[in-house]
């Protein structure tokens, strides 16, 4: 009896700990990513359950399954560094490191000169509109709907890329700081991913009907100079779902999605992310 037990308890040992060993030296270093290490790019980070990460020094939220999420801005450095303290107390110093890229320049005209340069009574409804903007971006949930992968919200031509400098009218302006997808107006526009509705605002100074989805842990989208919003605040929206249509509300010479992305305030591209865009029909 005594004999079994110790048979049983070795042999217990001998397939336990090995795994136990193995698991747990995976675990320990056990970081991946999946993404684009350049400006404008967004990277989906995995470590083990209960670690703290930090990017250049600024805490990152991680969800309690060890996923979190980093960008890069436009004019990032070519190099970062990311800090991981393990569950365990180890920390992990990490040096990434950033693809520089370079930038069009684009020139629009043709723009109501009121939207470029706006009169004095329109910058507070620009600060509004920004504030209410600036809000969604910095809202951290723990939600990973990006998981779900992105789609194109809408086929068509790209007439503006991310990055470009602007010159509108003649006046040099910020880059442009997402896609703009040109399509007719009416033309249905898609949840690109999962998420939730964290704005609709029917008439902002710059983007006209402008909606957000929050995709968790600081990620969001936004989409500009809608036509018309299908869905409301709060609203759990599924990659493909519909949300709207094409417009040119806002500041736009013609109708198109001018579709932008965010890790918290730092702009990031969306095309990076998606497919390449299918053949127009
Ligand atoms: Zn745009």
């Amino acid at each position: 009896m005594k004999n079994k037990f110790v048979k049983i308890s070795l042999f217990f040992f001998a397939i336990f700990i090995p795994f136990y060993i193995a698991t747990s030296i995976a675990a320990g270093e056990d970081i991946s990513f999946d993404g684009n290490f350049t400006q404008g790019g967004l990277v989906i980070g995995n470590a083990p359950i209960g670690s703290q990460v930090k990017l250049s020094g600024q805490d990152v939220a991680v969800a309690k399954n060890g996923i979190f999420v980093v960008g890069f801005g436009r004019d990032a450095p070519m190099q970062a560094s990311l800090e991981i303290s393990y569950p365990d107390g180890r920390a992990e110093m990490r040096t990434l490191t950033i693809a520089p890229r370079e930038y069009d320049i684009q020139r629009i005209d043709g723009l109501p000169e009121r939207k470029v340069t706006p009169k004095p009574e329109d910058i507070a409804r620009i600060k509004s509109d920004n504030y209410k903007i600036g809000e969604v971006r910095v809202t951290i949930s723990e939600l990973t709907d990006f998981l779900s992968g992105f789609d194109w919200p809408v086929v068509g031509p790209i007439s503006g890329v991310y990055g470009s400098q602007r010159i509108l009218n003649g006046n040099p302006k910020n880059p442009h700081n997402g896609v703009d997808i040109a399509a007719p107006e009416g033309s249905p526009i898609k949840a690109p991913a999962d998420g939730i509705v964290a704005l609709v605002h029917q008439d902002m100074f710059y983007t006209g009907k402008t909606m957000m989805i929050n995709h968790g842990l600081g990620l969001s989208t936004v989409y500009a100079h809608m036509d018309s919003i299908n869905v409301k605040s709060g609203q759990m929206v599924k990659k493909g779902d519909p949300i709207g249509t094409v417009g040119q509300t806002g500041r736009a010479t013609g109708p198109h999605l001018h579709w932008g992305m965010t890790w918290k305030t730092t702009h990031l591209d969306p095309q990076l992310v998606v497919p390449p865009m299918p053949a127009n029909k």
